[in-house]
Order: structure tokens, then sequence, then C-alpha cells
């Protein structure tokens, strides 16, 4: 993990207001982190990954979401493909897909569609068997990564059940139309994907398919919540490290602004924050790692909190450094767009709260 911090820090350097400004990631960076094995890294020894913990990988999470929450975006997408694969691939497609994404190609997961977001069972695309080909056919929306990806995983409807298709992005009939000008993660490649009569081999569907479409989505998500919550505490660290810096160097009234009380309390509220958040994806993690049944709560614990903060924290930040922070392309500037739509991703701040009401209902 020390020597993937210090390659991080390398590739992304100062140039994420760039890529942000210019939408676009740099090919041989997100090549780079591929080939070290660190856009996924939790993916098993065994299929050619890392292996790290969820603790490693949370934390490594954190560092990439500080210098480039874009570039963060695309991690989650891969690592949120590699476990999907992981839980719902049969022995073969395990051996074949995971080394690929352990190092060389790249992964977008497709769920959301224009009248299917917080509500994934309205869900309309399909996937028909015809004996040894698949048809798959519908519109998706919003996927992180689907303008560059190499493979696009689809959730799909199979009869009255559930399933997973693994789409190569150049297959004849996948149509990919890059989003313009999203509010943050610029750089992230968020595409809408149309799959028109697509054709592809049944050994494209995961698993055996048919399993219940809520069950299929919760897999995936469970890992993209993870991801996005260290990504979050992410945000929250690189907007205190240019909240304190800027306050302890700018004098106004003669003194740092970081001794005007009403600042110093923009200053706690930022660090205790981070704490917070910090904490609770560490609690989530370590739930993870030891298989504890407490992990689906503790994950959707971890997104709202750390989400949440990140949101109030960077909007601090931009007040603390005021016009210094005002510009697109400053980290802070950048950080609270980044922030805001990690309310919206992997379960919506409201949808977490449901699932954390009904928890304290009924399951506690
Ligand atoms: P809606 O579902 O229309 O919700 C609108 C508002 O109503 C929200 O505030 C929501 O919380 C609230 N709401 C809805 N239902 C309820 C309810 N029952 N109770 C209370 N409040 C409710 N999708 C993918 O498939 N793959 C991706 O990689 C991906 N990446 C994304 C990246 C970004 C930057 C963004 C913005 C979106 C991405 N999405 C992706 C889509 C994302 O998953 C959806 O935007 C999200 O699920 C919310 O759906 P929606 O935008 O349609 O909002």
């Amino acid at each position: 993990p020390a020597q993937a911090a210090t390659l991080a820090a390398r590739l992304v350097g100062d140039r994420a207001g760039d890529w942000d400004r210019a939408g676009r990631l740099p090919v041989d960076v997100v090549r780079a982190l591929n080939t070290a094995g660190l856009l996924a890294p939790q993916i098993p020894t065994g299929y050619g990954g890392a292996g790290w913990s969820s603790l490693d990988s949370g934390e490594f999470t954190a560092q990439v979401g500080s210098l480039c929450s874009s570039l963060r975006s695309v991690m989650t997408s891969q690592a949120m493909a590699a476990w999907t694969i992981e839980r719902l691939a049969d022995r073969a497609q395990a051996r074949s897909l995971l080394p690929r994404l352990a190092a060389t190609d790249t992964a977008a997961v497709a769920f959301s569609e224009p009248q299917a977001g917080s509500d994934l069972s309205a869900m309309t695309t399909t996937v028909t068997m015809t004996g040894d080909t698949l048809r798959l056919d519908g519109h998706k929306v919003w996927v992180t990564a689907a303008d560059h990806a190499d493979l696009l995983l689809v959730f799909a409807r199979l009869g009255d059940q559930g399933a997973v298709v693994v789409v190569p992005r150049a297959t004849p009939g996948v149509r990919v139309h890059r989003r313009a000008d999203p509010l943050g993660c610029r750089a992230a490649g968020h595409a809408d994907v149309w799959f028109d009569a697509v054709r592809l081999p049944t050994s494209s569907l995961l698993g055996a398919g048919g399993q219940s479409l809520s069950l299929l989505v919760t897999t995936a998500l469970s890992y993209g919540r993870m991801s996005v919550a260290w990504g979050c505490v992410g945000i929250l660290r690189a907007c205190l490290t240019a909240a304190v810096a800027h306050a302890g160097s700018r004098h106004q009234f003669g003194r740092p602004l970081a001794q005007h009380q009403l600042v110093a309390r923009h200053l706690a509220d930022l660090w205790a924050a981070e704490q917070v958040a910090t904490r609770v994806c560490e609690h989530a993690s370590r739930c993870w790692d030891t298989g504890s049944p407490e992990v689906v709560t503790a994950t959707v614990l971890a997104k709202y909190v750390s989400a949440g903060h990140a949101t109030r924290a960077a909007a601090d930040a931009v007040q603390i450094l005021a016009s210094a922070g005002a510009v697109d392309g400053h980290p802070v500037a950048r950080a609270y767009r980044d922030a805001k739509l990690m309310e919206i991703i992997e379960g919506s701040t409201e949808m977490c709260q449901l699932m954390l009401a009904d928890h304290a209902v009924n399951r506690r």
C-alpha cells in the first residue's frame, strides 16, 4: 500500500484540475494504475490481483479520492465490476475475466435507466436466450467509465428474474454516447449506452443467470457504497489540507484567519467530519474483512455519513478560502461539486436513510 500511495501521488500530481476541465483522464494514467493492479486491488491473488483487504483498499481509495474524484470513480466502477464477477460468475468465467480486470481491461457497471433510478425494479433492459446465443436490448444512463471501458456489466431482466451480462463495448449493436458537462467528477467518462439487438454467447451471462434482480443489484452496490464512502474520506482530507493551509497563512484584521473564532469553528467541523467519516469507513471495512453479518448496514451507514459530511465540509472549505477557492479547477471548488454527487450515487442519501430507518425499526 505505501508504494501504491507513492505511485498514485506521482501519476496524479497537481493535474486533476486540468483533467476535470478537459473532461477526460489521460489513458496512460488509468493504464498505469491498472497494470500495477491498483484499479481493483481487492481482486484475489489467485486471479492475478493484489488480494488486498477492504481496509487497505479503502485507505488507498481515500488517497486517490483526495487527489482526483474522477480517477477514484473509475476505480470504484472497476472494483465493483470485479466484485460482481467474483460473487456471481462460474469458475470458468472468473478465471477468464478477473485476471483481465486485475491488469489490462477496464470495466463499467450499468444499472440505471431513464425510468429506473432509485427504483431499479423499474428496469426494462432485457436479455433473452435462443440456443447458444443471448440477445440484449435496452438503454442505460449515466454509466461511469462507459466512455472508455473495455467491458460493460449490464443488469437486465431475464424472464421474471434478473441477470448480469458482460458485454465488450465494441460489440455490434452497442452505442455509447458521452454525457456532456456533468456537475462533478467530470473526467470519469460518464456515458449513456444503447443496446440494440446485441448478440452475445451464453457464456456472457454471469453464473447461470436467473437470480433475484434486487439481490444482484445489492451485491454490486454494497461494494460500490464502500468505495464511494472511502472516496468521500479522501474529499474530506483534501478539503482539510487546503483549508488549514489557507487559514494559517492568510491574514485579515491583523491575524491569521484560523485565529478568528468563526473560521476556527469551520476548521473544527472539518476535522471532526474527517475523523468521523474515517472511523465509520474503518468499521465497515473491518466488518467486510471479518465477514461480519453487520457489513450491509455498516456499509450503508459509512456511505451515508461520509457523503453527507463531505458535502457539508466541502462547502465549509470553499467558505474558508472564499475568493481564493472560488475558481474552476481549484481543489476545494472541485471537491464542492464532486462531493454533492456522492449524495446521489450508489443509493442516494434518502435511499440510505430509508434503509437505516428500516434497520433501526425492524432489525436492531
Ligand atoms: P431519482 O430516483 O429520480 O430520485 C430523485 C430524488 O428523489 C433523489 O433525491 C432521491 O433520493 C429521491 N427519491 C426517490 N425515491 C424516493 C423515495 N422512495 N423516498 C425518498 N426519496 C426518494 N448509474 C449506473 O448504473 N452506473 C453508474 O456507474 C452510475 N454512475 C453515476 C455517476 C454520477 C456522477 C451520477 C450523477 C449518476 C450515476 N449513475 C450511475 C446513476 C445513479 O445511480 C442515479 O442517478 C441514482 O440512482 C439516482 O437516480 P435518479 O438520478 O434517477 O434520481
